[in-house]
């Protein structure tokens, strides 16, 4: 159980046609719908972030085959687009809301490409999607000042808590940029676990804070998101994560990293 690996796909914007700053992590509704065949027809067992996260802290077992679907920033197309595919399966996903870029009463004008509305972001929480803190504005949380870092968490979270009538339990940091400071706010703020980016499969020892996730993108074929999926795309960074792992160290750490926050 300990070894296990756990692919968590990282989705942005699910669209026809977006627009140039979206369309590289984009992917098309078509090419969505036929990865989530490629899940079901493979035995894949999605799970929430919050699912993964719970069973790697109290020891559970894992299901066979599992995945996280997970989606970024809160694009449009997630509810229209993304919802109808994963509920013909019957997966759970997890979306993470750069709360400032939500149409509706909290909008800061941000958002990237037609974003979701918080009706939307609802809708997709009754449908069985766990929804996430993504930041309020979507910075490099590294390089803020800790009154800024502060800032960006608690309104994330307070306007989930607000609008969806709990607090988000799960983080994923913009551009996958954390530092241990970051790492330690957002678990100040109540969130129990994190993703970070990394390009590699998810393991219990790379602890709460700082699981990876893969990226796929406009230009992910089906069989290279089967070989995503299975971990074998990216083998080349898997040797190079390897090479910076700190060993024994590492795994000394991991029983700690687990512990309730
Ligand atoms: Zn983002």
């Amino acid at each position: 159980m300990t070894g296990a690996r756990v692919p968590i796909l990282m989705y942005h914007a699910v669209a026809a046609d977006p627009n140039d700053t979206t369309r590289a992590l984009s992917v098309t509704p078509a090419a969505f719908a036929e990865q989530m065949a490629v899940l079901a027809d493979r035995g894949r067992t999605p799970l929430t972030t919050a699912d993964l996260a719970a069973r790697w802290r109290s020891g559970r077992p894992l299901p066979a085959r599992p995945v996280l679907i997970t989606f970024d920033d809160g694009y449009e197309g997630v509810h229209r687009h993304a919802l109808p595919a994963l509920a013909r399966h019957g997966f759970p996903a997890t979306l993470f809301v750069t709360t400032g870029w939500i149409r509706g009463a909290h909008d800061t004008g941000g958002g990237l490409d037609t974003m979701l509305d918080w009706r939307q972001v609802r809708g997709l929480a009754d449908h069985g999607v766990e929804i996430g803190g993504h930041s309020h504005s979507h910075p490099q949380l590294d390089q803020l000042d800790d009154a800024r870092l502060r800032a960006e968490l608690t309104r994330c979270r307070d306007i989930v808590a607000a609008e969806l009538g709990s607090p988000p339990g799960s983080f994923a940091y913009p551009y996958g940029y954390s530092s241990r400071r970051v790492r330690t706010a957002v678990r100040g703020h109540g969130f129990a676990q994190a993703l970070a980016v990394g390009n590699g499969l998810a393991r219990r020892d790379q602890g709460p804070y700082a699981l990876r996730r893969v990226t796929v993108r406009r230009t992910t074929g089906t069989e290279e998101f089967e070989r995503l999926v299975d971990g074998r795309a990216i083998g080349r960074t898997f040797a190079r994560d390897r090479a910076l792992t700190r060993g024994y160290a590492l795994v000394r750490r991991t029983r700690g990293l687990w512990r309730i926050v």
